[in-house]
């Protein structure tokens, strides 16, 4: 985990308690309960991700910002460059949208983990998993939901 002092300074402002909750959480048949240690690495991962995520949107939103703000000024340009920075548009608007779900994602999680429901699936209310967690610690789905509303 790189940026240790930051990440830990930030999981200490959201004010959590890691040790108490870790013994709450649920977990699949099988599965060791969370310990402190392994909860702090996760809520480390994403309180550094909403900090990084937070950068990347403001820049994102500055980098729209500008292209909307020049594309005024394109009286002379040929078909060609009109059509590129059309494009350039549309990437950083996607950029803009997926950068604001992954922060509120992100967001969602941690809000979960301070009402103690992080780990419960958010359909069925059965335990997600904590190697699922681990691999993929926005999941508010356990696997079996996630799968049927990928059917859908
Ligand atoms: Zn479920």
């Amino acid at each position: 985990m790189p940026d240790n002092a930051l990440s830990s300074a930030t999981v200490t402002d959201l004010e959590l308690d890691l040790d108490r909750l870790a013994g709450e959480l649920l977990v699949r048949d099988g599965e060791e309960p969370w310990t402190p240690e392994e909860l702090r690495a996760v809520a480390a991962g994403l309180t550094s991700d909403v900090e990084r995520l937070t950068e990347e949107l403001a820049a994102a939103d500055q980098g729209l910002s500008e292209l909307l703000r020049n594309s005024g000024d394109g009286a002379g340009d040929d078909q060609a460059d009109s059509g590129s920075s059309a494009l350039e548009r549309e990437h950083e608007l996607t950029l803009v949208n997926n950068t604001r779900d992954l922060l509120a994602q992100t967001q969602h999680a941690l809000g979960r983990m301070a009402r103690g429901t992080y780990g419960t699936c958010e359909q069925c209310g059965r335990a997600i998993g904590k190697a699922r967690l681990e691999a993929f610690p926005r999941a508010t789905l356990c696997v079996e939901d996630k799968q049927r509303e990928e059917r859908r």
